[in-house]
C-alpha cells in the first residue's frame, strides 16, 4: 500500500506540476497581452501629442494656442477613460494642465516624471505607480521629451493613466486561488502589485534571469511560501509580468487524490476481507460456533432452542456434526450420571439421622439437612443464614470457636460434645464431627458439621454409670458379706470374728478348752521388695495351703487375719495341743523351702507364731485371747523369729 501510494504520488506530482505550469503560463500571457495593449495605446497617444507642433511650441505661443492645447487635452481625456490627466511642461516653468492649479513656486522641471522623460529623450518614460491624493486612484505617469525645431528638447508632454484596471486584472485569479501576478520594471523592481506595500522591492530569484531571457518558468519564495511561476517581458514597456501560484495549492489535489485513492483501495481491501471472512465464517466458524452451542445446550440438559442448524456439506461441517453427535451422546450420559449421583448424595444427606450442616469459614450456615429441623426444632429453610453458634449453648461457645480454628488450621475432625440449644431454648447434648471442603488449590472454603443428638446416649451412659456404681457398691457389700478370703481361699477376718465369738461363748458357757495361734510371716516386706508383689501373693497362697493341710481337725478354723498374718482357732484344744500344732505348722512352712534371699533369719521363708490358751487366763472376751496370742507372736519375733512362743511360758 505504501509503495503504491509513493509511486502514485510521484506520478501525480509531475503531471500536476506540468499541468500547473501550463495554466500559469497561459494566465501570464493573458495579463501580458492586456498590459502590453494598454500601454501601447498610451505610448501611441503620447507619440501623437509629441508630433503636435502647437504643443511643442507652446512656450512661445499665445494664450489662444495654449487654450486650444488644453481643450485638446480635455477631449482626449474624455475619449479615453484610462487617461486621467494629459499635461505638458516647459523649460521656462510653463505648465499646461486642466483642472489643476500648481501651487506657488511649483517648478515642473524638477518633478521626477519631467526628469525621467528628459533622460529617456527619444522614447516614452514610464514612472512608478502613485496614488492620487484626492481620488485614491492608482496612476502611472508616462512622459516624452518634446523636440525643439533646432534640435534639443524644450519640454515634456505627459499622460497619467489609471492602472486600476491593470491592478484589478493582476489581482484576479483563474484556476488557482493563490494565483498572483505582478509587474517588474527593467531593473527587476516591482512596479505593480496587488499588495502596494511591496512596490519598489525586488525578488532575489529574478535577479540573474531577467536580463537574459524574456520568458520562462520560475520558482520564487515570499517568506516561507514557495511559488511556481511564469514570467514574460513585454515588448512595449520592457516590463516583466510574473504570474505565480503557491506550490502548496498545486500539490493539494495530489494529496487529496492520493489519500482518496489509497483510502479507496483500503476500503476495497476491507470489503474483500469482510466478504472473505463472511464466507470463511459460513464455511468454518459457523459450524464450530453451532457445535459449541449444541454442546452447551447438552450440558445444560435441555434441547437446543429454535430450528436445528444444518451443517454445511464440507469437511468442517461434517466434522462438527460428527463431534456434535458424539458429544451429545457422551455428555448426556455423563450428565445423567452426574444428576443421578447428585440425587443419591442428596437423598443420603437428607435421609441421614444426623444433621449435616454446611457453613462458611465464618460459621454462617449455608445448608442444613432435613434432620436439622427435627433435632433443633426449626422450620425447614430457617437454618441457612444463621450462625452455627446459634445452635450451641453460650457456655460452650469459646470451646466451639477454638475447635473450629483447630479444624481450619490442623484439619482437626473431632468429635466434640457440646451443650446445644433448640429453638424453644431447651438444652440438650450433641456430638459434632467436622470436615473441611477445599477448593482446587487445597484452601479450605467451607466446613461440614455432622451433628448427632446424643441425648439418649448420654442418658444411657448415665444409666450405665449409675449401674456400675450400684454394682460396685453391691460387690463391696458382697465382699464384706463373704466369708472367705479371695487371695488364699481361707476363712476371712469376718468369719473368724464370728467363729471366735461363738467359740468363746461356748468356752465360757461350757468350760471347754479354747486355744489360738497367731502367725506372721518373717521379713515379708523384704520378700515383696525382692521378689515382687505377685510372688508375695503366691507365697501367701502356698503358706495358706500348708496351714490348711496341717490343721486337720474339722472344728479348727484357719483364717487370714490380715496382710501376711494368719490365725488358727482351736476349739477343745489345750495349751499343749496348741503348742504342738504350732510347732508342726512352723516346720511345714520351713519344709516348703521357699527361697528368701533377703531374710537374715533363715535361707527360706519362715514364720513366727504366738500361742495363747483360754485356760491360762481369766478372760471376758474373745479379743483378749487374740491380743494374748499376738503378744506371744511378737515375743517370738523378738526372740529371733522362725519360732513359736506360748504365753505364759510356764504353768
Ligand atoms: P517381720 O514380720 O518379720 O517383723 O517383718 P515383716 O517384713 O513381715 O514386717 P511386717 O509384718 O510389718 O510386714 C508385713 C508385710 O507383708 C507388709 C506387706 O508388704 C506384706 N503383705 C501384707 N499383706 C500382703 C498380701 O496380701 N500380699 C503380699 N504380697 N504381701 C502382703
Ligand atoms: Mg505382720
Ligand atoms: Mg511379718
Amino acid at each position: 500500500m505504501a509503495i503504491f501510494g509513493f509511486l502514485l504520488s510521484a506520478l501525480l506530482y509531475y503531471s500536476e506540476i506540468s499541468k500547473a505550469q501550463a495554466l500559469i503560463s497561459r494566465a501570464n500571457h493573458g495579463i501580458v497581452l492586456f498590459i502590453d495593449g494598454y500601454f501601447t495605446e498610451i505610448i501611441n497617444t503620447i507619440a501623437v501629442l509629441d508630433e503636435n507642433k502647437e504643443i511643442r511650441d507652446a512656450m512661445v505661443l499665445g494664450n489662444d494656442s495654449r487654450q486650444r492645447i488644453l481643450n485638446g487635452y480635455r477631449s482626449i481625456t474624455k475619449a479615453n477613460k484610462n487617461i486621467t490627466y494629459i499635461y505638458s511642461a516647459y523649460e521656462n516653468g510653463l505648465m499646461l494642465i486642466n483642472d489643476w492649479t500648481p501651487p506657488e513656486g511649483y517648478d515642473p522641471t524638477t518633478r521626477p516624471w519631467y526628469r525621467a522623460a528628459m533622460t529617456t529623450k527619444n522614447g516614452t518614460s514610464i514612472g512608478l505607480p502613485y496614488q492620487e491624493i484626492k481620488t485614491k486612484e492608482w496612476l502611472v505617469s508616462t512622459g516624452r521629451a518634446l523636440k525643439q525645431p533646432g534640435g534639443g528638447y524644450g519640454g515634456v508632454v505627459a499622460v497619467d493613466c489609471s492602472i486600476d484596471q491593470v491592478l484589478h486584472l493582476i489581482a484576479q485569479h483563474d484556476e488557482y486561488i493563490t494565483e498572483i501576478s505582478f509587474v517588474m520594471d527593467r531593473s527587476g523592481k516591482i512596479i505593480m502589485h496587488p499588495d502596494q506595500s511591496v512596490l519598489g522591492t525586488s525578488l532575489p530569484e529574478t535577479k540573474g534571469i531577467l536580463p537574459q531571457k524574456s520568458e520562462g518558468d520560475l520558482i520564487y519564495h515570499v517568506g516561507k511560501v514557495e511559488y511556481v511561476a511564469h514570467y514574460n517581458r513585454m515588448a512595449s514597456t520592457g516590463w516583466t509580468v510574473v504570474t505565480g501560484v503557491e506550490k502548496k495549492e498545486i500539490l493539494r489535489p495530489i494529496i487529496v487524490e492520493v489519500v482518496s485513492l489509497v483510502g479507496l483501495t483500503g476500503v476495497i481491501a476491507l470489503v474483500l476481507g469482510l466478504v472473505q471472512s463472511l464466507l470463511l465464517s459460513r464455511r468454518l466458524s459457523r459450524p464450530l460456533v453451532e457445535l459449541g452451542k449444541k454442546i452447551k445446550a447438552t450440558i445444560a440438559g435441555g434441547e437446543q432452542d429454535g430450528d436445528e442448524y444444518v451443517y454445511p456439506h464440507n469437511e468442517i461441517g461434517i466434522m462438527a456434526r460428527e463431534i456434535g453427535q458424539l458429544a451429545a451422546i457422551e455428555l448426556s450420559a455423563k450428565t445423567r450420571e452426574l444428576r443421578t449421583s447428585e440425587e443419591i448424595y442428596r437423598t443420603i444427606l437428607m435421609a441421614s439421622p444426623d444433621d449435616i450442616t454446611i457453613a462458611d469459614l465464618s460459621g454462617k450456615v449455608i445448608m442444613v439437612s432435613d434432620a436439622a429441623s427435627r433435632i433443633f426444632g426449626y422450620d425447614p429453610g430457617e437454618g441457612p443464614g444463621m450462625s452455627v453458634m446459634d445452635f450451641i449453648a453460650p457456655e460452650d461457645h469459646e470451646r466451639a470457636r477454638a475447635n473450629i480454628v483447630k479444624m481450619i488450621q490442623e484439619n482437626y475432625i473431632g468429635p466434640n460434645e457440646y451443650r446445644a440449644v433448640r429453638k424453644d431454648r431447651s438444652i440438650f447434648d450433641i456430638e459434632v464431627n467436622n470436615a473441611l471442603i477445599r477448593d482446587l488449590q487445597g484452601d479450605p472454603i467451607q466446613m461440614v458439621l455432622i451433628v448427632r443428638d446424643i441425648t439418649n446416649r448420654k442418658k444411657a451412659e448415665q444409666q450405665i454409670q449409675h449401674l456400675i456404681q450400684q454394682l460396685e457398691t453391691e460387690r463391696d457389700l458382697a465382699q464384706l458379706n463373704s466369708l472367705t478370703d479371695s487371695l488364699t481361699g481361707l476363712s476371712n477376718r469376718r468369719f473368724f470374728d464370728t467363729v471366735l465369738l461363738t467359740e468363746f461363748s461356748r468356752h465360757t458357757r461350757s468350760g471347754t478348752q479354747l486355744s489360738l495361734i497367731m502367725i506372721d510371716v518373717d521379713h515379708f516386706k523384704n520378700y515383696n521388695d525382692h521378689y515382687g508383689h505377685f510372688a508375695g501373693d503366691d507365697c501367701l497362697r502356698q503358706i495358706a495351703r500348708t496351714l490348711k493341710a496341717v490343721v486337720e481337725r474339722g472344728t479348727d478354723i484357719v483364717a487370714r487375719y490380715g496382710g501376711e498374718e494368719f490365725v488358727v482357732i482351736l476349739p477343745d484344744t489345750d495349751r499343749h495341743g496348741a503348742t504342738a500344732l504350732a510347732g508342726r505348722i512352723a516346720e511345714s512352712v520351713r519344709a516348703l523351702a521357699l527361697p528368701h534371699a533377703t531374710s537374715d533369719t533363715f535361707g527360706c521363708v519362715t514364720i513366727s507364731l504366738g500361742v495363747a490358751s483360754a485356760e491360762d487366763h481369766v478372760l471376758t472376751d474373745g479379743s483378749q485371747l487374740v491380743a494374748l496370742a499376738d503378744q506371744a507372736m511378737y515375743q517370738a519375733k523378738n526372740n529371733g523369729r522362725n519360732r513359736s512362743v506360748v504365753l505364759p511360758a510356764s504353768k
